[in-house]
């Protein structure tokens, strides 16, 4: 199963920060010996799911690295979660623990249109 929170998390924590520089492209920066083969393939399994969450902010550094409402805090830790076919990302401060945003993707792949 790929998880794109925990591969944010984990990079983040790595000194790597991801960013969308075009509709369908990743950046990364960061020191080489973290991004290997490995996670080069965990990016491109849960790359779109990635890209989503990046476009609404910009980058990791920006999305991990916010500062929390209400400790004032620098951090965040996002976790992921399914509940049956919705498939969450909470965002919680890393200091505080406090829920700050949940952010529920597009889904593109869930059966929502006309019935023919
Ligand atoms: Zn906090």
């Amino acid at each position: 199963m790929t998880n794109a929170a925990a591969l944010l998390n984990e990079l983040h924590m790595q000194g790597v920060s991801l960013a969308v520089t075009g509709p369908d492209r990743l950046r990364f920066e960061g020191p080489p010996e973290a991004v290997g083969a490995s996670v080069l393939t965990a990016l491109r399994e849960c790359k779109r799911e990635i890209l989503t969450m990046l476009r609404k902010s910009g980058s990791t550094a920006k999305l991990l690295g916010r500062r929390c409402p209400l400790c004032r805090q620098h951090g965040m830790r996002i976790e992921e979660t399914w509940v049956s076919e919705l498939h969450y990302f909470d965002t919680f401060c890393a200091t505080c623990e406090e829920l700050v945003e949940v952010y529920i993707p597009a889904q593109a792949d869930v059966n929502c249109g006309q019935v023919a």
